[in-house]
């Protein structure tokens, strides 16, 4: 038997993410922008794929851009914001947690001068609501804060990154990098309160190299992959409709909020069973109390990461050491946590989807 629990890093693509992409290559293959029959039938499915995205999202259809990859989104909605805002501020808030797919692209902004304020974490792996306060100043272009943290599941406090922008009467951007929580969580970007939210389709049984950034209605951002203007001009390049139309299908999946919520429960129960039986077993969960139960991160002292999930793997059970040291390093996640290297070195992420049994 095998029992795949590396859902965070992705997920098995569904039975209908695989034939709507499929039917995407073999029956509707046409090119979206193409101005004959063929080419509106690629256009409808597209519209059609991203009703359905906004729909699930509560939001407009004109809100929602399809993009390559979470990673894509992100760096749209960072550069994207900075490039629309440069002229009314010098200053970017976000947390030291962030994915790589913020973290490299606030580097390069500071690179190019830009005054980029990383809020740390506590041993929750929450920012702390008052550092927002205090951090988000009159001159803040952009507040770049995620939903779920990858590692850890810890659910960052969007909701008083938006009261310090305005408090502060920033011209800030919230964008939130919202890839591990779309789908799990129910929430809708206006309920979050944010201007942008990126989502990616493979960590939701969609194929891998397809997302897509919300972009509240009003909001200017300019984009930084310049060519056909497709997506509006914000994100050129004829769509990858096979890509698209298995992440609609994958959201199709997901149901309603209803179901969300449904899935949230079930993949408690299963979060709690597993702790129960390593019972008797020496470990210490590093994800806190309050995190997405789909995220377990957990160490088991004096057993290298490593070491574990290579002999997981050789009994079927696959989890990912990607918290543990990378290139050498020791996760800044863990670390920013307060967490003893010895834990750091032992731990592992177990990640769950809606669909573990
Ligand atoms: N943001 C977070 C929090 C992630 O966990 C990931 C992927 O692991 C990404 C962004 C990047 O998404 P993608 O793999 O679609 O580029």
């Amino acid at each position: 038997m095998e029992c795949y629990l590396d859902n965070s890093a992705t997920t098995r693509p569904s039975d209908s993410a695989v034939a709507a992409s499929a039917r995407a290559m073999t029956e509707v293959w046409g090119n979206p922008s193409a101005l004959h029959r063929i080419g509106d039938e690629a256009n409808a499915l597209l519209e059609s794929s991203r009703k359905t995205a906004a729909k699930f999202l509560r939001a407009g259809s004109s809100e929602v851009y399809f993009t390559g990859c979470g990673t894509d989104s992100n760096n749209l909605a960072i550069f994207g914001t900075v490039r629309a805002l440069r002229r009314r501020g010098n200053r970017i808030v976000t947390t030291a947690v962030e994915h790589p797919s913020v973290e490299e692209p606030m580097k390069r902004l500071e690179e190019d001068g830009y005054d980029v304020v990383r809020l740390p974490v506590d041993g929750n792996g929450c920012v702390d609501p008052d550092d927002l306060a205090k951090a988000v100043t009159k001159d803040t272009i952009l507040v770049s804060m995620m939903l779920v943290n990858n590692e850890v599941g810890s659910i960052m406090p969007l909701s008083a990154a938006r009261t310090a922008i305005r408090r502060a009467k920033a011209p800030a951007l919230l964008h939130c990098d919202g890839v591990q929580g779309f789908g799990k969580l129910p929430v809708t970007p206006k309920e979050l309160g944010v201007d942008l939210l990126s989502a990616s389709a493979h960590k939701i049984h969609g194929p891998k190299g397809v997302g897509l950034l919300y972009v509240k209605s009003g909001t200017r951002i300019l984009p930084y992959l310049l060519g056909g203007g497709q997506e509006g001009g914000l994100r050129s390049g004829t769509e990858g409709m096979p890509a698209i139309a298995g992440f609609a299908a994958a959201i199709g999946d997901l149901g309603d909020f209803g179901t969300v919520e449904k899935n949230l429960q079930r993949v408690t129960g299963l979060r709690d069973s597993l702790l129960q039986q390593l019972n008797g077993i020496d470990y210490t969960v590093n994800s806190p109390e309050n995190a997405l139960p789909y995220i377990l991160n957990l160490s088991i002292p004096g057993i290298p990461s490593e070491v574990l999930r290579n002999s997981l793997s050789e009994k079927g059970v696959y989890v990912s050491t990607g918290s543990a040291c990378s290139k050498g390093h020791r996760s800044t996640v863990l670390t920013q946590m307060g967490i003893a290297p010895e834990r750091i070195d032992s731990a592992i992420r177990i990640s769950f989807s809606a669909t573990t049994t």
